[in-house]
């Protein structure tokens, strides 16, 4: 008989693992808190849409569904950025467009993944919202929509329910995880600029040619403001999805200062006067848009021997600055999978590989998506920061198996996450020492910083195995 599975929680990370573990011959039933999107629509609660890089889409490849998600994705090439000033210019992410990042929506993603777990043989019940789980009597409790409750039995179980884990909670009642969670102090808001057609005449032009986006559509947009920034990803049918990045409270600009509408418009013409213009519905969608918190999660332990696991943002919640939570959590899909399909029956060291395998390069992207929220938001500006991208591109470009930008790394290659941040830490170092202050990468005399560069570190790992 099939080995049986108890997941809880269908969001991306849930459906896509039920998906492949189905795939293996896993009996799955996967229990969901929120009504079928598929048919009571939608209903995600933060972020419309969402990066998809390398690692994601790799994990969607051994699933058979990369193409279907890719016909529904935006490609973005680079981070456009635009000053305060009012002037933008692309910084683009490789030479050419096998190096680019995909505007993905979160819920026709979702979507997606549910019809295709669907189709691999997963049993979905929906509305269906873990209240406890029994470790000792291996059984869990549900409650419907209604708030009627039953119990069912589940000698394994595995939580792909988000952030706020309900099995989490559980687990940590019956055995302390070690659960720490480090909040940025940062929220986030969400805005829309609508389809070209929506505006007026005189504010679209900056689209690249593309008529039906009032912005070039194949960018990751960014106004970096130093303390806060503002970004936005495009949607396919021509919109983009704005997102406000500030200090929650503290003293102005914070969401705590800026209060409602009127005040946030006045910041709004101060900070982004470009962006304003293009949010025509900005009373609407900043009042009526929840201020979204975030959280690195961090615990000890993910799994209580072999009755239970946690996968996705319920084992790591990181921070969205690298546009990797999805990507990380997509990867855990296919080490578990794979894991679990080599010892069905030895869930407990299977558990336990999967977090040491996971565990360091989930702590290396959340130590990762940190940073880069300075980088955004600041150092994209920073003419010290942009010499030393200038001469990361030179060496690049001179010594490839030896320097790699370490956002490529986690962009665009499957090195894992703990290589590209010790691996980015000394190249960071190297740069430094290289460039000794100036702004000035041309200045640098590449052969010797080449020599510098090999006597210094060793290869990359060869990325056509990587
Ligand atoms: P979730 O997507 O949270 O799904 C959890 C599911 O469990 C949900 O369907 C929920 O309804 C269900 N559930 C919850 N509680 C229960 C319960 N008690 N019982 C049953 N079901 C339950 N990542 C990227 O890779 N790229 C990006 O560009 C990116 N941008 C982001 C922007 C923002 C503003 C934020 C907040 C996050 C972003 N992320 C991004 C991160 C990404 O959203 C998460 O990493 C990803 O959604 C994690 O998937 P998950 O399935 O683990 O959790």
């Amino acid at each position: 008989m099939a080995k049986h599975i108890t997941l809880i929680g269908g969001g991306l990370v849930g459906a896509l693992l039920a998906q492949q573990l189905a795939g293996r011959g896993f009996a799955v039933d996967v229990f969901e808190k929120r009504p079928d999107p598929r048919i009571a629509g939608f209903t995600g609660g933060r972020s419309i849409n969402l990066a998809l890089a390398e690692r994601g889409l790799q994990a969607l490849r051994e699933a058979g569904l990369a193409d279907d998600v890719l016909q529904r994705a935006v490609m973005m090439r680079g981070r456009m950025v635009h000053t305060r000033d009012g002037r933008s210019g692309l910084q683009r992410y490789g030479v050419d467009d096998s190096e680019v990042i995909w505007s993905v929506s979160r819920g026709a993603l979702n979507m997606l993944l549910l019809d295709a777990a669907e189709a691999a043989g997963v049993n979905f019940h929906f509305g269906q919202s873990l209240a406890h789980a029994d470790f000792d009597q291996r059984r869990i409790r549900l409650v419907d929509e209604q708030g009627v409750s039953r119990e069912l039995d589940a000698p394994v179980v595995i939580g792909a329910d988000g952030a706020g884990s309900a099995l989490r909670a559980a687990m940590n009642a019956h055995s302390p995880l070690g659960e720490r969670v480090e909040s940025l102090g940062h929220g986030y808001k969400e805005l829309e600029i609508p389809p070209a057609g929506g505006l007026s005449a005189d504010l679209v032009g900056r689209s690249g040619g593309h008529d039906q986006f009032a912005l070039e559509p194949h960018a990751l947009h960014i106004w970096p403001r130093g303390g806060y920034m503002c970004i936005a990803l495009p949607n396919t049918e021509g919109s983009f999805t704005v997102t406000l990045f500030l200090p929650a409270h503290g003293p102005h600009p914070s969401f705590d200062t800026l209060g409602g509408a009127n005040t946030a418009r006045a910041f709004f013409e101060e900070d982004f006067p470009d962006l304003l213009p293009l949010i025509p519905d900005f009373a609407n969608d900043y009042d009526g848009h929840p201020v979204g918190t975030l959280s690195t999660l961090y615990l000890d332990r993910w799994h209580l021997d072999g009755r239970a696991l946690l996968v996705g943002d319920a084992a790591h919640a990181i921070v969205p600055f690298h546009g990797q939570g999805m990507n990380c959590g997509f990867e855990d899909t296919v080490v578990l999978a794979s894991l679990l399909a080599e010892a069905p029956d030895d869930t407990a060291d299977v558990f336990a590989e999967f977090q040491r395998i996971r565990q360091p390069n989930s702590d290396a992207i959340a130590a990762m998506a940190l940073e880069n929220y300075v980088e955004m938001r600041d150092s994209v500006a920073d003419p010290h920061y942009l010499a030393k991208r200038a001469l990361g591109a030179l060496l690049a470009e001179h010594a490839p198996g030896h320097f790699m930008a370490r956002y490529r790394m986690v962009t665009f290659t499957h090195l894992p996450y703990a290589y590209a941040y010790e691996r980015g830490r000394a190249q960071d170092v190297l740069l430094d020492q290289l460039l000794r202050g100036s702004t000035d990468a041309a200045a640098v005399d590449l052969g010797a910083a080449v020599d510098a560069l090999r006597a210094t570190l060793p290869p990359l790992p060869d990325l056509r195995h990587g």
